[in-house]
This record gives C-alpha cells, sequence and structure tokens, in this order.
C-alpha cells in the first residue's frame, strides 16, 4: 500500500501547509515528508471534531463496537507491513514492532468489547426520599497526544477507548514516527469511523498550537503519553479551562531481585523488562537492585545474556538490539554513561558509541554505587545500572527512591514475601517474577510522577466517560 503523508480532517486527506522528514534511524535516510498543520487546519479538526459528536455519541455502542472489531481486524491483517512500518521509522527490531502490533490491535479488540458494556447503577437513597440513578456520557472532543516509543499502541490504547465511550478525537503523533499513526487512522478510515471522528493532525509548532487547541473551550479532554517534563506543561496548561486530562507520564523502574530469587528466571525477566524495544519503554527497567548474595551470579549470567544480542538494523534478520528513534536521543544515553562512569561506575559491557550513521547505542552493564547519579534518571535505552542491597528493607526504600512510581519488578520464590515487597513498593504496577505485565485487559498507569489515570482494562473507558448522577423524586 502506497504510504500516506497527509493529515486527516472531517474524513478527508489534506495537504498541510508545511511539511517535515520523518528518518529512518537505522540508516539516517529520509523515508518520506508528512504534511504539518497550521493554526487554521489544527481549527478545522477541532470543528470537525465537534461537529462530528453529537451524532457519534448518540450512535448505537453496538455499531461504535463493530467499528473497533473491524479496526481490530485490518490491524491483525496487515501486521508486517505495519511492523515494517514501526521498525522503519522507530528504528526497533522486527520482532519488536511484530509485538507491538499485535498489543497494538488487542487496545481495539477489547474496547469494542468494552463498548457495549458501560456500566451504570439505580439505587434506593438510604433516607427513601429518592432514587438515585447513575449513568455515564462520553466527556465530548478529546485531544490524544502520543510519544514515538510505541507509535501504534499508544495511539490505539487512547483511540479505542474514546471511540468506544463515544468521543470524538484529534491524534497529535511525535514528529518522529507519524508515519504508523497515519496508518491506523486510515485503517479507522476504512473500518468506517464517520467524517470528523478521527482526525490527525501535526501542528507546525507543537507547544503554540496545543496550547491555543487547549484554550478552547470546544476541547474537553486530553489523553497525553510522553515524559513527565512536557506532562507537567500540560497540566499548567489545562488549568485555565479546567479540562479533563490523563497522562501516562515517564518511569524509572525498579528490578529487584531478592536473595531467594531463581536467578536464571530473573536473568530471563531481566532481558525482557530491560531489552523489549531496546530499553525505549516507560517500564523498562532502570535500576536492577540484587541482594548482595546472589548479585555475582546475576550480574555474570545478565551480562553474558546481553553480550549474546546481536545489534542491527532493525529490518535486519536476527536482530535483537535496534536502533535508537534518532542520534539526538542515542547522545542522551551515552551521556548518561559518561557521566555515571565518571561518578564511579564501572563498566561490565558497552558503553562506548559505535561509529556510522545509525542511531546505535550497545547493550550495557553497569555496576554503581547506589548514589550514582544515573539512577536518578530515565535512561530509555539499553543500559543496566546495577545495585547490591544487604536486606529487603533496603531494597524497598532504594526503589522507592524516584520520583517515578510506574512500574517495579520483584524477583522472589517466596510468593508471600514478594507480595510484602509488592506492597511495600510505589509504583502503579508490579511484575512479580514476570519481566512484562503490560495488557490490554489490565489497569495501566503509574503514581507518583509517572502520571494521572490508568489506560486498558475497564479503567480506560472512564478516562473519555463523565460521571452523571440523576435524582428521581419517589
Ligand atoms: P515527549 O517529548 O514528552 O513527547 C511526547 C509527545 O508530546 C510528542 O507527540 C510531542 O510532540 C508532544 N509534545 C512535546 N512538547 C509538547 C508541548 N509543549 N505541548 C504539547 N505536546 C507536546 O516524549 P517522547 O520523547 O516522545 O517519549 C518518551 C517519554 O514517553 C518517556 O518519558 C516515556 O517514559 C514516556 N512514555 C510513557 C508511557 C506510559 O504509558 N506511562 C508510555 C510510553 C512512553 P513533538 O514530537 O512534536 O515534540
Amino acid at each position: 500500500m502506497q504510504l500516506k503523508t497527509d493529515l486527516f480532517i472531517n474524513g478527508q486527506w489534506v495537504k498541510g501547509a508545511g511539511s517535515l522528514p520523518v528518518m529512518n534511524p537505522s540508516t539516517g535516510e529520509l523515508i518520506a515528508e508528512i504534511s504539518t498543520a497550521d493554526q487554521a487546519q489544527c481549527d478545522a479538526a477541532l470543528t470537525a471534531a465537534h461537529d462530528a459528536f453529537p451524532a457519534w455519541a448518540k450512535t448505537p455502542s453496538r455499531v461504535r463496537s463493530e467499528i473497533l472489531r473491524k479496526a481490530f481486524e485490518i490491524m491483525t491483517a496487515e501486521s508486517d507491513q505495519i511492523a515494517r512500518l514501526i521498525s522503519m521509522e522507530n528504528g526497533k527490531t522486527f520482532t519488536d514492532a511484530k509485538g507491538e502490533v499485535s498489543y497494538a490491535a488487542e487496545f481495539f479488540r477489547w474496547f469494542a468489547e468494552e463498548a457495549v458494556r458501560t456500566p451504570g447503577d439505580f439505587r434506593h437513597s438510604p433516607s427513601g426520599d429518592k432514587r438515585i440513578l447513575v449513568t455515564h456520557q462520553p466527556i465530548g472532543v478529546s485531544l490524544l497526544i502520543t510519544p514515538w516509543n510505541f507509535p501504534a499502541a499508544m495511539a490505539t490504547r487512547k483511540i479505542g477507548p474514546a471511540l468506544a465511550a463515544g468521543c470524538t478525537v484529534i491524534l497529535k503523533a511525535a514528529s518522529e514516527t507519524p508515519l504508523t499513526a497515519i496508518w491506523i487512522v486510515d485503517i479507522m478510515h476504512r473500518a468506517g469511523v464517520p467524517a470528523g471522528v478521527v482526525n490527525f493532525i501535526m501542528p507546525e509548532k507543537t507547544g503554540a498550537m496545543i496550547s491555543r487547541m487547549m484554550h478552547d473551550p470546544r476541547l474537553r479532554n486530553v489523553s497525553f503519553t510522553g515524559s513527565t517534563e512536557v506532562g507537567r506543561i500540560l497540566i499548567k496548561e489545562s488549568a485555565d479551562l479546567v479540562l479533563r486530562t490523563s497522562l501516562e507520564l515517564g518511569g524509572n523502574a525498579p528490578f529487584v531481585v531478592l536473595d531467594d530469587a531463581d536467578i536464571d528466571e530473573a536473568v530471563k525477566g531481566a532481558m525482557v523488562a530491560k531489552m523489549r524495544n531496546g530499553g525505549a519503554a516507560c517500564t523498562a527497567a532502570n535500576r536492577f537492585y540484587v541482594a548482595k548474595s546472589v548479585a555475582d551470579e546475576f550480574t555474570q549470567k545478565f551480562t553474558q545474556a546481553m553480550d549474546d544480542l546481536k545489534m542491527a538494523d532493525g529490518l535486519e534478520t536476527g536482530a535483537q538490539l535496534g536502533a535508537s528513534v534518532s542520534r539526538k536521543e542515542r547522545d542522551k544515553i551515552a551521556e548518561l554513561v559518561d557521566s555515571s562512569v565518571a561518578a564511579g561506575a564501572q563498566v561490565r559491557l558497552g558503553g562506548v558509541t559505535p561509529a556510522g550513521d545509525g542511531a546505535f547505542y550497545p547493550a550495557t552493564v553497569l555496576t554503581v554505587q547506589k548514589d550514582n547519579p544515573i539512577l536518578q534518571y530515565e535512561v530509555f535505552g539499553p543500559v543496566a545500572p546495577i545495585v547490591t542491597f544487604d536486606n529487603d528493607a533496603e531494597a524497598i526504600a532504594l526503589a522507592n527512591s524516584t520520583e517515578y512510581g510506574l512500574i517495579a519488578y520483584v524477583y522472589s520464590s517466596d510468593l508471600k514475601r514478594a507480595i510484602r515487597t509488592a506492597e511495600a513498593l510505589e509504583a502503579g504496577m508490579i511484575a512479580i517474577n514476570r519481566g512484562v505485565v503490560s495488557d490490554p485487559a489490565a489497569p495501566f498507569g503509574g503514581v507518583k510522577q509517572s502520571g494521572l489515570g490508568r489506560e486498558g482494562g475497564f479503567a480506560g473507558i472512564h478516562e473519555f466517560l463523565e460521571t452523571k448522577y440523576i435524582g428521581v423524586e419517589i
């Protein structure tokens, strides 16, 4: 299929006022030039979504559900093509990209199923004077802003529940990875979404134009996934019109290996938790806390597994570690490693930026002291700093010593001990003896500065619904 590169407004593909190059980070080559929107085009998308809202909100949920189901089927049928595109514009391996497409499509299937099950409530008031009816209604026009690291899944995780709830949307993708988002918007079009229900823009000036949209009273909701830094800006922007926001922000996940853990299993889990998506995941294990008595064995086996990975262009056969999304992002990773080494980190593996045009950074293992500065940053790359601890209480205190709280991993052979540890960890999600927990059927989200709200699970649709209480005189 021919790559689409335009904006999508009110059911039409529209040439933008400007353009933006999309690069392949594995080769440094240009993939395509996409359209960018001026302010009038951003306003037109808002008008289209606003005008389409009343009819879409009233569309029977079964009809909305069938459209989402159709989108799931198309996406599944086109998974190889989409995965190739993700790999090209994002740099991740084809295997990771295939995994992302199937995860992403699953949000359409899950919310197709949820669309027809919006709960309500009818009860007698305790005083007996009235009946209490509780119903849920779509919030209205929703702006969906997504990051580059999961260009398909972060879009479907928002479009799915928004459409299931009866909201209309304007999608804005990350400037590094718009082509995957455009493909998904095209799938929605082919699945039968009416004009104006899904719109796609890439503003010429992201901050200023999004700010203006957030000051237009026709916009009722912003769903954002990205860095905590930008999340803070959006919270401030949302204050003037008291706009509803849900925010999935950065992480700094601890991976805790207790002294009774099965070390081979912990290494297997660590490889998934660290290296899925080349380490560019908000859920990526970012700090490894390992009990002193098992630290040598864990470090040796984990370093070996990291060393075995094949780093190559994501589309090359057998590639296990692809490129970062850009040289700028890759250089940030290198800087963090360099400053960690300057602060005393020992390099066990990697740590040297390769030459060449591709934005590659090798699998890197560091052993560090517990006050090493790298432990305070989300590295977003294939870098694993390992710290040892003496007892469970110390591990918990170290794991919690961050402003983030998205996810934490715990390995232990004693389930009671693992659950006690999980309960003490400050995170919205905990993985016990697993390297991955993301699941469209589960509530995804963080505490502390990792965000507000939940996506997926039964909670996901409520990010796009208002609760209305109707008191009835009897
Ligand atoms: P980012 O720099 O925050 O960008 C995310 C999106 O926000 C992009 O579309 C970007 O557009 C847009 N943006 C930037 N400045 C903005 C502004 N002033 N107003 C409105 N929108 C603005 O994040 P990223 O580098 O793409 O993604 C990596 C981050 O996302 C990491 O911190 C990661 O942990 C987080 N993340 C979190 C989750 C989660 O579920 N918690 C999932 C995935 C990723 P431009 O590209 O045009 O600048």
